[in-house]
């Protein structure tokens, strides 16, 4: 450890006033980490432990500045926190980012430093794979810490999440289907994928096994190879293209922010339900343009929690089927919140704001 000092300009401090970003968000915890020898740094963020220890993935993003980590990890912990309170699993909100360039290859140096300081965290958080981090990744860090899930099934963990995400997504698209129509076959029913990677490829399978019409796009071409050739039935469309489609169900399956004025617009599906996270852009602004224009949105933080309950699994030494009964109520609440939604005319998105609060609340009583 170096013995120098250094001077920070009032610009640098005045951007690291975390308090004014952490008090409205109500998080419980911020840690910031910093490894001058492997060069690692990021920002841990504890949103909420009522229901259990925090829980969520590790991203590496090539982030601007500080600032805009710091917002990161506090809007995807504090996602965390209502995604597992809404699945009915007893796990409580957090996430981990990390500065860099995800590109770039870590050694293990540097991925046994994360593990330390997710270890010193006593495990308040649990980390996991994100964007920039696998299972492999997470086969070093459990070699310092134990509080680590997403772990390969050769390190005794369960591999990777998407297929129980997928399934989960699918079980929000049937639900959002059953509202519209009163029943959730798939039959006929056309449906937009936008992005084939680990999810979006399971979603595929699910949709053409229930007879969708399936139309995707992506921007990897070795993913829509991969994708046409399992299912050579689906029709792949140019990026831009995906939101004017005239499908049934568009299912947002590559990147955040997807649901925005512009897109909106586009739109002319019924039915918004997919794996991506934070979907809408604005989730005080769009949430209500959906509603204004009879789109049925199918809140991501809900139907995409079949991985994290996967996590769960890994924590508490489910079995499969347990873990599938869990995954199977994204369907039955996936309804429960379009009640919500229609009877108090809010978005669909807030409606299941509402739930997850009340669980937790309901919880901080008892304790
Ligand atoms: P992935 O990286 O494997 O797949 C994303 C795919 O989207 C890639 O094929 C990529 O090329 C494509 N893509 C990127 N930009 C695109 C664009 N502009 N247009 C079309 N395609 C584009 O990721 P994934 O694991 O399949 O996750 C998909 C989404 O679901 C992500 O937003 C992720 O955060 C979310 N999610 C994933 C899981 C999980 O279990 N993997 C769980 C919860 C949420």
């Amino acid at each position: 450890m170096s013995a120098e000092t250094s001077v920070i300009s009032n610009v640098e401090k005045r951007e690291a006033n975390v308090f004014a970003m952490v008090e409205p968000m109500e998080h419980e915890q911020v840690m910031y980490f910093n490894d001058k020898e492997t060069g690692l740094k990021g920002i841990i963020g504890i949103h909420n432990t009522v229901l259990g220890p925090s829980l969520g993935g590790c991203r590496i993003w090539n982030y601007e500045n500080e600032s805009d980590a710091l917002w990161d990890v506090l809007r995807l912990s504090r996602g965390m926190t209502f995604k597992s309170s809404i699945s009915g699993i007893n796990l409580g909100g957090g996430k981990a980012v990390i500065i860099g360039n995800p590109k770039v290859k870590r050694d293990e140096a540097f991925w046994r430093r994360f593990g330390k300081f997710v270890d010193s965290l006593n495990g308040n958080y649990i980390t996991a794979e994100d964007v920039g981090t696998s299972t492999d990744v997470m086969s070093i860090v459990m070699q310092e810490t134990k509080h680590v899930t997403g772990k390969p099934i050769s390190a005794g963990g369960t591999g990777d999440p998407s297929p129980f995400t997928a399934y989960g997504v699918f079980l929000g698209v049937k639900a959002s289907v059953k509202q519209l129509t009163g029943s959730d076959s798939m039959e006929g029913k056309k449906v937009a994928v936008q992005g084939v990677g680990h999810v979006g490829f399971y979603l595929i399978g699910h949709l053409i096994k229930a007879g969708a019409i399936v139309y995707v796009c992506d921007i990897n071409q070795a993913n829509l190879d991969k994708a046409t050739k399992e299912y050579p039935s689906i029709t792949v469309v140019a990026p831009e293209e995906i939101y004017g489609l005239d499908v049934d169900v568009y299912a947002p399956c590559a990147l955040g922010a997807t649901v925005n004025g512009s897109t909106i617009n586009q739109l002319k599906c019924s039915i918004i339900a997919g794996a991506a996270n934070n979907q809408l852009a604005d989730e005080n602004v769009h949430g209500h343009a959906l509603l204004d224009k009879g789109i049925i949105y199918a809140p991501d933080f809900l139907i995409n929690a079949g991985g994290v309950i996967n996590c769960y699994r890994e924590i508490h030494n489910l079995s499969k089927q347990q873990t599938m009964d869990l995954i199977e109520n994204i369907y039955s609440r996936t309804l429960q919140i379009f009640e919500k939604s229609a009877k108090e005319n809010i978005p669909t998105q807030e409606a299941a704001i509402r739930i997850a609060v009340e669980r937790i609340e309901n919880e901080k009583k008892k304790q």
